[in-house]
């Protein structure tokens, strides 16, 4: 079964997005941690980071320009954080490579 973030791809699902090209959507996180917390999704399937290869190296470089973009449009690019959590000892729940986008607080140190 796919998951949530490939049916909200494929348009199966409704999610609030925030920005979608060719290769990428970000939608508003579900359940905020942040005032900002928005998920960068590549639409080609990676199960998580593991999965990325040499190939995909300029579509994870345009992620990083993706989240700077949507950092400035929602007014935290004086600091935010950009994180994937890699497998479920990492926090990992949904099986589809995302980046959360997180700001608007401070965030303090990773733990
Ligand atoms: P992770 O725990 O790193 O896999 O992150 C999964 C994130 O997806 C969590 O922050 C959830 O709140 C979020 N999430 C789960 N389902 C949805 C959904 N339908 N729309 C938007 N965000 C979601």
């Amino acid at each position: 079964m796919s998951s949530v973030f490939e049916r909200i791809i494929a348009g199966a699902l409704p999610a609030e997005k925030v920005f979608e090209n060719e290769r990428i959507l970000a939608i508003q996180d579900i359940h905020p941690d942040a005032p900002v917390h928005v998920l960068i999704l590549p639409k080609k399937h990676f199960k998580d980071l593991n999965d990325v290869g040499p190939e995909d190296q300029a579509l994870m470089g345009e992620i990083v320009l993706v989240a700077q973009q949507l950092a400035e449009k929602f007014g935290v690019e004086e600091g935010y954080r950009l994180v994937s959590n890699c497998g479920p000892m990492a926090g990992q729940t949904v099986f589809h490579l995302h980046f959360h986008l997180l700001g608007g607080r401070s965030l303090g140190a990773l733990g």
